[in-house]
C-alpha cells in the first residue's frame, strides 16, 4: 500500500525536520539551515478521447486505484508544459497521438500517494485511433458515457462530465 509521508529530513542538508507555525501554518522547518519545507499540492493531467458518445477509459496497471477504470493520466515532469504531459501520457499509455482541443477544467482531488493532487483535463483529438496498450494500462477501450464502468477519481468523472456538457 502506498501513502503520503511527510519528510523527516531536510531535503538541503540533511538534518531532522521539525514543525513550526509559519505563516499562519503548521509547517515543516529545518533548525538546523532555517528552511521551510511547503507541502504542495502535485499536478497531474487526465485526457478525454471522445468518439462520438464514448470516452476512452484504460484500466490501471499501477496503483493507486489498479485495476480500475481510469482517465489516461499522469503526473506532470519538471520542465514540461501540461498540454505536452497529456499527449505525452495519451500515447504512453494507449498509442494514441493527438492534438489538445481544450481545456475542460481544473479539479482538487484526494490522493493517497501525495495527500492531494491539481487534476487538470483536457480534450484530445486523436490523430488516428489506432490503440495499443502501453506504460501503466493494462486495457484500453472505450465506454459510453452514460453506461462508464466504477471510476475511482471524482476528477475523471468531473472532466468526463464537462467534455461532454461542452458539446451539447
Ligand atoms: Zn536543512
Amino acid at each position: 500500500m502506498i501513502r503520503y509521508y511527510p519528510y523527516r529530513y531536510c531535503p538541503f542538508c540533511g538534518s531532522p525536520l521539525k514543525r513550526k507555525k509559519v505563516e499562519g501554518k503548521f509547517r515543516l522547518f529545518c533548525p538546523s539551515c532555517g528552511r521551510v519545507i511547503y507541502e504542495n499540492p502535485v499536478p497531474v493531467v487526465a485526457v478525454v478521447v471522445r468518439n462520438g458518445e464514448r470516452v476512452l477509459l484504460i484500466r490501471r496497471g499501477i496503483p493507486p486505484q489498479r485495476g480500475k477504470w481510469a482517465l489516461p493520466s499522469g503526473y506532470m515532469d519538471l520542465g514540461e508544459e501540461p498540454e505536452k504531459t497529456a499527449l505525452r501520457e495519451l500515447e504512453e499509455e494507449t498509442g494514441i497521438r493527438g492534438r489538445v482541443k481544450s481545456l475542460l477544467g481544473v479539479f482538487s482531488q484526494k490522493s493517497p500517494v501525495y495527500r492531494q493532487v491539481v487534476v487538470i483535463g483536457y480534450e484530445v483529438e486523436p490523430l488516428e485511433l489506432k490503440i495499443r496498450p502501453g506504460d501503466d494500462a493494462d486495457e484500453v477501450a472505450f465506454f459510453d458515457a452514460d453506461r462508464l464502468p466504477d471510476i475511482p477519481f471524482s476528477s475523471h468523472r468531473e472532466i468526463i462530465r464537462k467534455a461532454f456538457e461542452s458539446s451539447e
